[in-house]
């Protein structure tokens, strides 16, 4: 334990972001530099409380051993916390960037104080361990001459690559975008998670071992498409690790025509246009000078936020259908569960520093696009909504629009790959297979992230593809 008073003589203290004006002029990363002396009072205030909840199933879903590199780093011993982080996360550089830290949700001290800032120090971990070149590719000394594929190169994909090449098997990545990262690379914007951070762990793999087709779309078709078959005939094993990529579409009036996009689709295409062009090219959906109306809350709706008010957009609302969560956990939602709270992650901060105030507008529902004769988006028809989602009379409202972005969550994987293998699907129409079994209907296909659980957290992609890679390695070796 690094110091058994720290808890009491110290303040929880979070790094601070850069300004949000200043912030707002570029898709730089927000954060600032770690400060050692800092963060070393941080882990100072870890309590060693014995039974570490942050680090159980409430907590960190990678069981990262926190206490233990808490204290490590109070005692300034880095390379030895980064050696304990890397033992149970693939991809700290990730998690410590974009994980909304359950950890910290679960963290002991937390019940009568602000819990300890654990994400900072991950992230501190790792960064000042790529400074100083102690991160370095591992190849394995032996290899099984076993053969594995993997369909999607999202963390789930990618931490399943790592732990399967690390045991020596021949792992082949195949993507059917031009970049590699899933998610990590076109869905979270560069500001959130630079590209180049996602960049430099894929080059690690590279040397590694790890094979990468992009431009590879398995059981598509067209020029760019790879049977499913052919893979499957080729391998020991095939896991499908393609993602939640269906968006739950908002079904109203004059849904059809221009100015209403996915978020996704304006999330990766600006992210796309950024890397080849710094947004030259024009190959992005423009928020400028527009009035703009993102539907939907959660890390997609922010990343929405931070991205039309970096186009420079007129002006900017969130709707969210829920009502405003309370400042503090309500009865049902006791410690060490996830804290449902009135949060303010760094969109909304962006929006509220630039035109004054929060841009969201709780328990209302869209009811129908407003098209002017030409088709052209007006706005939208919106009512309010009780706790339980039904209209209140009275409360119809237009709201002015050129760009609505619909960020509703995810319905699930799609099925052009699991439909020629066969495989069963369970009630949410994810590739049935059991946590810790990952086995799918088919034989030697597994399956494991996102397109397995549902829309998640990377961590949780991360915790999936380490576990799947254990139940692959099983199943080589019987
Ligand atoms: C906009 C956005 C922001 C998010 N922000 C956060 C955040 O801040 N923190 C957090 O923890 N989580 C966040 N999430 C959730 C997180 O990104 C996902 O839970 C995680 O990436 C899932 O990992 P995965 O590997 O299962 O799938 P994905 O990351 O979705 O990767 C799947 C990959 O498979 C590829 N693929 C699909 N089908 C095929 C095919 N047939 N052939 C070849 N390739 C294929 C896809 O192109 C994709 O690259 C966010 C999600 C979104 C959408
Ligand atoms: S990965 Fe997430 S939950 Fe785990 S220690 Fe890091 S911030 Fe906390």
């Amino acid at each position: 334990m690094g110091k058994p008073t720290g808890f009491k003589e110290y303040a929880r203290e979070t790094e601070p972001y850069r300004d949000a004006m200043e912030r707002l002029l570029d898709f730089k990363e927000i954060y600032t530099e770690h400060k050692e002396a800092h963060l070393a009072t941080q882990g100072a205030r870890c309590m060693d409380c014995g039974v570490p909840f942050c680090q159980s199933g409430d907590g960190c879903p990678v069981y990262n051993l926190i206490p233990e590199w808490n204290d490590l780093v109070y005692n300034e011993r880095w390379k030895e916390a980064l050696d304990r982080l890397h033992k149970t996360n693939n991809f700290p550089e990730f998690t410590g960037r974009v994980c909304p830290a359950p950890c910290e949700g679960a963290c002991v001290l937390g019940i009568h104080e602000p819990p300890v800032a654990i994400k900072n120090i991950e992230c501190a971990i790792i960064d000042k361990g790529f400074e100083n070149g102690w991160v370095v590719a591992k190849p394995p000394s032996i290899r099984t001459g076993k053969k594995v594929a993997v369909v999607g190169s999202g963390p789930a994909g990618l931490a399943a690559a790592a732990e399967l090449n690390l045991k020596g098997h021949q792992v082949t990545v195949y993507e059917r975008d031009d970049r590699i990262g899933g998610l990590l690379m076109y869905g979270i914007p560069n500001m959130k998670l630079d590209k180049g951070v996602v960049d430099r762990r894929v080059d690690l793999l590279r040397q590694e071992g790890v094979e990468f087709v992009v431009n590879a779309n398995v059981g598509g078709s067209g020029d760019n498409a790879v049977s499913v078959q052919q893979l499957l005939d080729d391998n020991d094993a095939l896991l499908l690790a393609t993602g939640a990529t269906t968006p739950r579409d908002l079904k109203i009036p004059n849904r059809e025509g221009d100015g209403v996009h996915f978020a996704m689709e304006f999330l990766l295409k600006n992210t796309r246009s950024l890397l080849d062009s710094n947004l030259e090219d024009g190959q992005y959906i423009s928020a400028r000078d527009k009035n703009v109306i993102v539907i939907g809350g959660g890390d997609t709706g922010t990343d929405c936020i931070g991205t039309s008010l970096r186009h420079g957009c007129k002006s900017l609302v969130n709707f969210e259908i829920m009502p405003r969560p309370p400042q503090e956990r309500a009865e049902n939602n006791p410690w060490p569960t996830w804290p449902v709270i009135f949060r303010v992650d760094y969109g909304h901060e962006e929006a509220a520093a630039r035109d004054g105030s929060d841009p969201r507008v709780y328990s209302i529902s869209g009811k129908e696009f407003v098209r002017d004769e030409n088709g052209k988006l007006l706005g939208i028809k919106t009512v309010e909504v009780d706790s339980k989602f039904q209209e209140v009379p009275g409360t119809e409202k237009f709201w002015e629009a050129d760009l609505i972005l619909l960020s509703m969550g995810f319905l699930g994987p799609e099925h052009y790959v699991s439909e020629p293998l066969g495989l069963e699907l369970d009630q949410r129409s994810n590739y049935k297979a059991d946590y810790d079994v990952f086995k799918t209907s088919a034989e030697k296909v597994f399956t494991a992230g996102d397109c397995r659980r549902g829309q998640s957290l990377v961590v949780r992609a991360i915790d999936e593809g380490r576990k799947v890679a254990v139940a692959i390695d099983q199943y080589l070796s019987d």
